[in-house]
């Protein structure tokens, strides 16, 4: 099957990888993440964040592929965080 392939276990949407930023405590070149809009984990995270702390954010499933722990990446909309997407060479995508 897909093995290599990890998805969201929110979505079911394929996990981008994603560079971790340069200023942050992590030590990990990059994780995968969920950037499905439509996802519900990101979609409930709006109403979460505002009632927790009267935000206008959300956050996004992230998996690091070294532990395999799940967490979260905070976003404050729908193409944050975006242009730290990885692109793989992979057929079919123009
Ligand atoms: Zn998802």
């Amino acid at each position: 099957m897909t093995e290599n392939r990890s998805t969201c276990p929110h979505c079911g949407d394929r996990l981008r990888k994603w560079r971790v930023p340069l200023d942050t405590t992590w030590s990990e070149p990059f994780f995968l993440v969920c950037f499905n809009n439509d996802c519900p984990y990101y979609k409930s995270g709006w109403r979460w964040m505002k009632e927790q702390y009267g935000q206008e954010a959300s956050y996004r499933y992230m998996l690091n592929p070294a532990t395999g722990a799940a967490s979260m990446i905070p976003v404050w909309d729908d193409s944050a965080m975006r242009e730290l997407i990885i692109e793989e060479a992979e057929g079919g995508e123009a």
